[in-house]
């Protein structure tokens, strides 16, 4: 269900290939503060240039809405491609108007041009037919290379491949579709997944997905308080979904009926206020004192999470353990990352923000695979079967 056609089973020399790339990148002014989504890109750019494409990369950035942004326009990010691929990219002021299809006609063997913010048109998001069949007019072929956009059913995600009769996964797709698919379909055993963040309600559905596959459920962030009011356990001021209490309770008893052994905190770092700098100590995460919030997982917990960990052979990790953002309630995100760093099997991380994490900790290398898709692979991981991967498998 999840093999796609790639590359290689496209004849790309000489011929125009549209390319969706992800190449959403954060910007502070016009300065692009991080830039993972660009150097992803880049082994399918230069695999099809290598092929003798004329490529035409299309991206959105941002939400602009429908309408023209500057602080939004793509220049900066066409510039850093030019840098890192050391040629001119032809930049295009529009996306389907007359700067777009005096860019691509300009284009030689093996030239790249981009596409200005896909978002700038309303019939993007809306997969408005008529924008749909001027950006696919653009091009003889498509590669999406999109993961982090796969989940939309946009026209540059479904409606361009929709019209091209070659449509294929870039590299990057490829790699994201296999990493996820082995956690649904053959993992090594024990799988251990581990879930935290904010809500028990976000990741819900992929806790289901992912209880007949997993030997073990390990919970931490701000959604282990609400499993542990379930319990009973007196957890103060701690954030609880109150609404989600019988849910938790009963992926608990879900748990225990299918042999899935569900670790939960036993001690948790609780802190006067929801602040970097507030007063915090280690407490029992079943005796939380009123008036303070558990912010991350305690000690002993990280050394019994890592324990669990280290004896994995496949480790999903989805949710950060504590707000890491605030170097006090950061180790126990931390200790898990040094964890699954050092395991000796399958490790992947999804979601934005433990993606981040652990490249902010300088693990990223250690771990098989790092998403580039949030919302994408959370989508993937409850089992739904992406738009903008759906349209590749015809
Ligand atoms: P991901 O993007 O990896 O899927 P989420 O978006 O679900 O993760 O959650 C990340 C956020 O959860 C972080 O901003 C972090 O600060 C927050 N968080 C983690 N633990 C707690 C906690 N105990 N209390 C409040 N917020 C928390
Ligand atoms: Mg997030």
């Amino acid at each position: 269900m999840s093999q796609v056609p790639g590359l290689d089973q496209l004849d790309a020399a000489g011929r125009t290939v549209l390319v969706r790339a992800d190449l959403n990148v954060p910007l502070d002014g016009g300065r692009i503060t991080d830039e993972l989504r660009i150097t992803a890109s880049l082994p399918t750019i230069r695999a099809l240039r290598e092929a003798g494409a004329r490529v035409v990369l299309m991206s959105h950035l941002g939400r602009p809405k429908g309408q023209v942004v500057d602080e939004l326009r793509l220049g900066p990010v066409s510039q850093r491609l030019s840098e890192l691929l050391d040629i001119d990219v032809r930049y295009a002021r529009d996306t389907v108007g007359d700067d777009a299809r005096a860019a691509v006609a300009s284009l030689e063997d093996g030239g790249v041009a981009l596409l200005e913010n896909l978002r700038f048109e309303a019939g993007e998001t809306a997969n408005d037919p008529a924008f749909a069949d001027a950006l696919a007019s653009l091009g003889d072929a498509y590669v999406s290379d999109a993961f982090g956009a796969a989940h939309r059913a946009h026209a540059s995600i479904v409606g361009v491949p929709e019209r091209l009769d070659d449509a294929v996964a870039g590299h990057l797709l490829q790699a994201e579709i296999t990493a996820l698919s082995k956690l649904l379909d053959a993992p090594a055993t024990p799988f251990t997944a581990i879930l935290g963040g904010s809500k028990v309600s976000d990741k819900l559905s992929v806790i289901d997905n992912l209880m007949p596959r997993v030997d073990a459920l390990v919970i931490g962030g701000a959604m282990c308080f609400t499993f542990l009011a379930a319990t009973g356990g007196d957890v103060g001021g701690s954030r609880v979904e109150e609404d989600m209490i019988d849910t938790a309770r009963e992926v608990l008893e879900k748990a225990e009926a299918q042999g899935v052994t569900v670790h939960l905190p036993t001690d948790v770092v609780a802190a006067e206020a929801f602040a970097a700098d507030a007063a915090h100590e280690v407490v029992p995460a079943t005796a939380i004192p009123a008036g303070t919030m558990g912010l991350d997982i305690g000690p002993e917990t990280v050394a019994e999470y890592a324990h669990v960990v280290a004896a994995s052979r496949t480790v999903l990790w989805n949710g950060p353990m504590g707000v890491f953002e605030w170097p006090p309630f950061a180790s126990g995100t931390m200790g898990v990352a040094e964890a699954m760093a050092d395991v000796d099997g399958f490790t992947v991380i999804g979601g934005g923000d433990s993606a981040a994490a652990v490249r902010q900790m300088g693990l990223a290398d250690r771990i098989d695979h790092v998403s580039t898709g949030g919302g994408a692979s959370l989508e993937f991981l409850e089992g739904i079967d992406l738009p903008g991967v759906a349209v590749l498998r015809r």
